[in-house]
Order: structure tokens, then sequence, then C-alpha cells
């Protein structure tokens, strides 16, 4: 299969590689010189322009920053110039109504289109363990499900356009939620006199555990190696987490729901965020309780 890939950075770079060990011809396109030369190096061939790189495909995969770039990607390079048998997937992690609005558009331009952003950081991405939340019609998930397969572990169909994003921003929601309370729980532990592995042993076999605390323990020397143990290197950069829950509270709205959790998560993220700490792993927001 012949598939164009749009945006090889941390995350792009190894699933595109991945799509070469499965045995595709990858057309590979992003404006970073130093992200084309890495997917050179891993067997992709690298174009000038998103026009260059989608012509005759049978698929387009996009893993880029936000929505507005995806929208203007899609409607001025993909969208009527890639083959109408192609297949378009964006893995992004985009806002609601942005994801619908694309999907739309190509669709109407007759491709079959879906939003399947990912859970999974870059060692992920890297391994091809992704988990995909698949937005799109029956007919365009069959398409997509086996060019997703060849990145991930586990490719889920979670509705019609949009339900991806839905689900992704949902999930993450939970995940800055779960996070900081499993933050201050440690550190009211501490203070408690409690040591933190003895919590630790406690509290993940009871009703307490989480997946921020049995995967992703934000205490050094406690539980599983995380990122916590490695200086909060992430692991899940606290920006990406801040610009998910912002997707979030964006569609709370949208949606007329009140999500007061997610609301004051957002908040904790963006005090963290602004101190200087975006490039931090998420679960260093300990260090500010
Ligand atoms: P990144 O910044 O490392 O990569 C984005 C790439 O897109 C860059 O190489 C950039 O040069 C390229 N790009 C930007 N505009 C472009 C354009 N117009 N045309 C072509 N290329 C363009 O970001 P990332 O960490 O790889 O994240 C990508 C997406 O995956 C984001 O939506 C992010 O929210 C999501 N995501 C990231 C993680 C993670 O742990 N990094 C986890 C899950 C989801």
């Amino acid at each position: 299969m012949k598939i164009a890939f749009i945006g090889l950075g941390n995350m792009g770079g190894g699933m595109a590689a991945n799509q070469v060990k499965a045995g595709h011809e990858v057309r590979a396109f992003d404006l970073s010189p130093e992200a084309l030369a890495k997917a050179k190096e891993n067997g992709c061939s690298t174009f000038d322009t998103v026009r260059d790189a989608v012509e005759g495909v049978d698929a387009v995969v996009s893993m880029l920053p936000n929505g507005k770039i995806v929208s203007s990607v899609y409607n001025a390079d993909v969208i009527g110039v890639a083959p109408a048998s192609a297949i378009l997937l964006d893995c992004s992690t985009i806002d609601v109504a942005t994801a619908i609005a694309v999907g739309e558009a190509a669709s109407a331009a007759g491709y079959d289109a879906v939003d399947a952003p990912v859970s999974g950081g870059i060692a992920a991405a890297n391994a091809g363990t992704l988990t995909f939340m698949v937005g799109g019609n029956d007919e365009a998930f069959a398409r997509a499900k086996p060019i997703l397969d060849a990145m991930g572990k586990a490719v889920i169909h979670a509705g019609g356009l949009g339900a991806g994003q839905a689900a992704k921003i949902c999930n993450n929601m939970m995940l800055g939620i779960h996070m900081i309370g499993t933050c201050e729980a440690f550190a009211m532990a501490e203070k408690l006199g409690l040591d933190p592995q003895t919590f630790y042993d406690i509290a993940s076999v009871s009703s307490g555990q989480s997946w921020s605390m049995t995967s992703y323990c934000p205490v050094p020397g406690a539980g599983p190696q995380s990122p916590a143990d490695n200086g909060y290197q992430p692991g899940f950069a606290a920006a990406l987490m801040l610009k998910d829950l912002r997707l979030a509270m964006e569609a709370a709205e949208t949606a007329g729901v009140k999500a007061e959790m997610g609301e004051r998560a957002r908040q904790i993220y963006e005090a963290y965020v602004e101190a200087g700490n975006g490039g931090m792993d998420f679960s260093g927001v300990i260090n500010t309780l």
C-alpha cells in the first residue's frame, strides 16, 4: 500500500517507521528538515510539499500539533489532491468540532475519513503499541483498521466522525483528575507519616487504585519504574496534558456539561505549565502540592 504520512514529530516519526516495517511504501512530509531526514533514515521517501506526498496514494495518515493545522493541511492540500479512493486518517489530538468539519469536508469530496487519536506516548508510538480510538462510519473504520493495526495494540471504533476525539478528551480528562488526586493522596500520606511504598502496596490493592498510581506512580522509589524515577522527564509532558484539558473544557462548554473537576484540573495544570514546567512530565505536578 502507498501511504502518505504528514507530521513526523515525536509521535509521527515512530508511527511512520512502523508503516515501513509493515511493508508499506511511505511518502513522508513535515515542515521540519530534521524530521524529514530522520524519516528517510527509517525508510520513508520524503517530499517537499503535502501535495507531492499525497499523489497516487491509497491512504493519508497525519499526526499534527493542533486543529488549525489539521484543517489547513486537509482543506488546502489533501482533499481534492489525493485520489478520492484514498482513505484519510487524522491521528492528531484536536477539538471535536474541527475533526467533524474536516471529516465532513472529506466525505463530501468522496473520501472515506476517520479521526483516530491515540492513547500512549512516544515509547508506544515507537514500539507500535498505541491505542487508537476511531470516529467514522463502519466502512471507513473497516478500511482504517489494518492501517492502524500496524501502529497499535488496540484499535477501537468509538462511533461516527468526531467520536474518536470525544473518547480521547474524556479519557484524558479522567487521567488529569486521577493524577492530581493520586499526587494529593501521596503527599498527604507522607505528611501523615506513611512510607510511600507501604501506602502504594495498600492503595494499589484497595479502592483508590488507578492507572496513575499502578502504572505511573508520581512518587520516586514507589511502585513501578515511572518518570518520577527519572527526574520527571516525560513521559507525557505537562504541556500536552494542559492542551488536552483545554480541549476537554471547550467540548464541555459546547455540550453544556458541568465538568467541575476537569475545570479544576485544567487550572492546576495551567499554573504548573505557566510556572515553566511545560516540558516536565505531568506527574511532576506532585512537586507543587
Ligand atoms: P511534535 O511537535 O513532536 O510533532 C508535530 C510535527 O508536525 C512536527 O514535526 C512539525 O514540524 C510538524 N508540522 C507542523 N505543522 C505542519 C504542517 N503544516 N505540515 C507538515 N508538518 C507539520 O508533536 P507530537 O508529540 O508528535 O504530537 C503530535 C500529535 O499527537 C499532537 O496532536 C499531540 O497532542 C498528539 N499526542 C502526543 C502524545 C505525546 O506523548 N507526544 C501522546 C498522544 C497524542
